[in-house]
């Protein structure tokens, strides 16, 4: 059985998916992972403080029992089970929403629309509190660590990076198209542990300042620090807080923007990314791809490296992956 969530369907491969868990959580869980075909066995996360040392808890792939969803897991130690979303909310201490759009940004290329036709599920929304700029004067702080990533000076003052001594994280405001501060993320400087409050849901991220600015022309990447780090070579970048939402894809349609060079992640889920942001954006909008090299993103290159990239037109891109699979 499919995991759907919100119209997608998560559709990468399971183990992909558990070993990213365990990258994002610096290995604190899911130390081991055991693919035996149809399940995968894995450090049980909720019992021992995840140090089990043999993998009792199992995850389930698709797909001969129907009744169980692709994802769901069982610990046949202490008996927690769950859909995959609740995993993922555990381990990277997330709620379950924001482990939904976790799982829908990384591993979903499907959406369902065109597959089954599902009624379009309207969440109740919130009304939007916005926060008070004031709050960023906490944190104004310069600390080894934004330098350490290439950011420049003028850079973070420009986008008011800071750092929280009480906590040691470095502080990213994230506003939204329209300027409005929707919340603060945080990195802890030690255990690089990063986390985005739901509150924030999924801007686009420094697309204010390009609106500002009537820039036409950015870099795609994921994370925050990759689009910093892109402004402080000079290069206007937005950031999509992960590999890219429908949401951000309507947002980007009516920015403005009419070239987008993508520079999203290179591994699996970033190529995935890129074959959304193509499918999502209409046709004659330019884009051409940045190939970032196995296991690095774009923050990990110097500024000739980054010229040096191979650059493919997105119909040469689809092409390739075309071959490849
Ligand atoms: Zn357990």
């Amino acid at each position: 059985m499919n995991l759907i969530i919100n119209n997608h369907v998560i559709d990468s491969d399971l183990y992909t998916i558990l070993d990213k868990i365990r990258i994002e959580t610096n290995n604190r869980y899911l130390g081991r992972i055991v693919n035996h075909g149809d399940n995968i066995a894995i450090s049980c996360p909720f019992h021992k403080d995840g140090m089990e040392r043999h993998p009792s808890c199992f995850v389930y792939a698709l797909n001969d029992n129907d009744n169980v969803p692709f994802g769901f897991f069982r610990c046949f130690t202490c008996g927690s089970q769950g859909q995959l979303y609740e995993l993922v909310a555990y381990c990277l201490g997330y709620g379950i929403e924001e482990a939904k759009e976790w799982l829908i940004d990384n591993f979903s290329k499907t959406l369902t629309d065109s597959v089954i036709s599902l009624p379009e599920i309207t969440l109740t929304k919130e009304k939007k509190t916005y926060l008070n700029e004031d709050i960023l004067n906490e944190y104004a702080y310069f600390h080894p660590y934004m330098f350490q990533r290439g950011l420049t000076e003028n850079i973070i003052k420009k986008f008011k990076v800071g750092w929280d001594p009480n906590l040691d994280t470095i502080t990213f405001p994230v506003w939204d198209e329209n300027s409005n501060l929707l919340g603060i993320t945080r990195r802890n400087v030690k255990n690089k542990y990063f986390h985005i409050p739901e509150s924030i849901g999924k801007p686009v991220y420094l697309l204010n300042f390009v609106k500002r600015e009537n820039i036409t022309e950015v870099i795609v990447c994921e994370s925050q620090i990759d689009a910093l780090y892109c402004w402080s070579l000079d290069m206007p970048a937005v950031a999509l807080l992960g590999t890219g939402t429908k949401k951000q894809y309507d947002i980007l349609k009516n920015s403005g923007i009419r070239i987008f060079h993508l520079a999203l992640d290179g591994d699996l889920a970033g190529r995935h990314g890129i074959l959304r942001f193509i499918e999502n954006m209409p046709d004659n909008i330019f884009m051409d791809i940045m190939l970032i090299p196995d296991g690095k993103d774009i923050n990990d290159l110097s500024y000739e490296e980054i010229q040096n990239l191979k650059r493919v037109d997105k119909r040469d891109y689809l092409q390739d992956i075309n071959i490849n699979v």
